[in-house]
């Protein structure tokens, strides 16, 4: 799950790491008074508005069909207005939303930190996530901030760091220091950034998350480190025990279909092939996508219906595969060990029946418990079905039916 910018700050905030402060607001009009109560809480006379929507790159993108920025400065109330009447409830395009953009239905006020002063401002770039494949949370930085981190790793993969966090130990002073050192800082800077460093760790691990990427990370003229942006992706399996973050969810930036999945217990991946694949078990499930990207398709999505294959959750599994317009086949790959197969060939038939409009071919392929019983039952269904006994013979099946 992921958290917009002005939540991952106020999350940020509560463990300690210094953030730009700012106000979110849903109206031109609230948005003028967040910059005037902004300005009596930090003092700042000119103000940033950010656009709250799920991508990054909003600096660069453009509201569709003007040339107002995702985030723009103001400098005076006026500005605030403005900008924000060109923002809200209009569509954000960036590098990352692709054409059709995101509405924004939030921006956020923030003070403007990149004030002049005795030193020049410093962009960093730093991130917490967790290395898979050394099975060890890594921080991850670069003196070379406010850019996406991929130009970086493609044209300066030098100037981007690793740090490794031994989970026996956690994150070490001399490991802050490290870090603080490696982007170039010095004095009071280098102070406040080792104070970064550890806060955002301890954020990072007590919110359970699977990423934090702050870009830029601002050394402010007065030698402050402060979080300017915000990433933040919580790892969903771990909600449970976050009631408070789970509350933060904006369903509204997800995938409709995915939500409603969600709602009726099935575990759903829209992907952009076309095969779509109803699957008990998530292991099944990516062995299925393996499978009919083998035989020359693409699967469509990742679906697990889970534990109780019954009529009427493979009914709600279809519809949810037949949103997609893309979908020309349905492959169904069910295991039958508690479940039984003819139970499962049984909810199909019914589910197809039912109702009544599926026009792309389906294969089925149902293996183990009454295997046999199953698969006699869906060859005198007279439906438009094809059944499959070895993984084989279903992707066979798959290739003859999209190619
Ligand atoms: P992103 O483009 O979606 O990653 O959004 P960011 O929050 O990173 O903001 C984009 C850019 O806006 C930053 O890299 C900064 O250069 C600029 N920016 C952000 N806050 C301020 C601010 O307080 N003052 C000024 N002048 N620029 C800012
Ligand atoms: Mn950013």
């Amino acid at each position: 799950m992921n958290l917009h910018e002005y939540q991952g700050k106020t999350v940020l905030k509560s463990f300690g790491v210094a953030v730009q402060e700012g106000i979110v607001a849903e109206s031109p009009e609230k948005a003028v008074d967040a910059a005037k109560l902004l300005k009596i809480q930090t003092g700042t006379g000119w103000w940033v508005v950010k656009a709250q929507i799920h991508a990054g790159g909003r600096g660069k993108g453009k509201i569709k069909g003007t040339e107002q920025r995702g985030v723009a400065l103001a400098k005076s109330l006026e500005d605030v207005l403005s900008i924000s009447t060109n923002i809200l409830g209009n569509d954000l395009v960036t590098a990352q939303t692709g054409e059709k953009g995101k509405r924004v239905s939030k921006v956020l006020i923030a003070q403007d930190v990149y004030y002049p002063g005795e030193s020049p401002t410093k962009e960093f770039y730093v991130s917490v996530l967790l290395d898979r494949a050394k099975g060890r949370n890594t921080i991850m930085y670069s003196t070379e901030g406010g850019m996406d981190i991929e130009t970086v790793a493609h044209n300066t993969p030098h100037l981007i760091f690793k740090e490794e966090i031994d989970p026996k130990v956690g994150l070490r002073d001399f490991q802050c220091r490290k870090v603080a050192f490696n982007l170039g800082l010095t004095g009071e800077a280098f102070k406040q950034m080792t104070k970064f460093i550890s806060a955002l760790y301890k954020a990072y691990e007590a919110t359970d998350s699977s990423m934090f990427e702050i870009n830029p990370v601002l050394k402010t003229s007065d030698n402050k480190i402060i979080a300017v942006d915000s990433k933040v992706t919580l790892d969903n399996n771990s909600l449970f025990r976050h009631p408070d973050l789970l509350a933060l969810r904006d369903v509204t930036e997800e995938d409709p279909t995915e939500v409603e999945a969600g709602e009726n217990d099935l575990n759903y991946v829209k992907l952009d092939g076309n095969v779509g694949c109803m699957v008990n078990g998530a292991g099944l499930a990516m062995a299925t996508m393996d499978i009919i990207k083998l035989s020359g398709g693409d699967p469509a999505n990742f679906l697990d219906v889970g534990g109780t294959a019954n009529a009427a959750r493979v009914e709600q599994a279809f519809r949810i595969i037949l949103k997609d317009k893309n979908v020309k086949a349905i492959l169904v790959n069910i295991f039958g060990g508690i479940v039984r197969c003819d139970r499962v060939a049984q909810g199909i038939v019914d589910a197809y029946k039912n109702m009544g409009n599926i026009t792309v071919p389906i294969i089925i392929r149902l293996q183990g418990t009454n295997a046999v019983e199953a698969k006699k039952i869906i060859d005198e269904s007279g439906l438009k079905v094809y059944s499959a006994i070895t993984l084989q013979e279903a992707a066979d099946l798959v290739k003859k039916v999209v190619a």
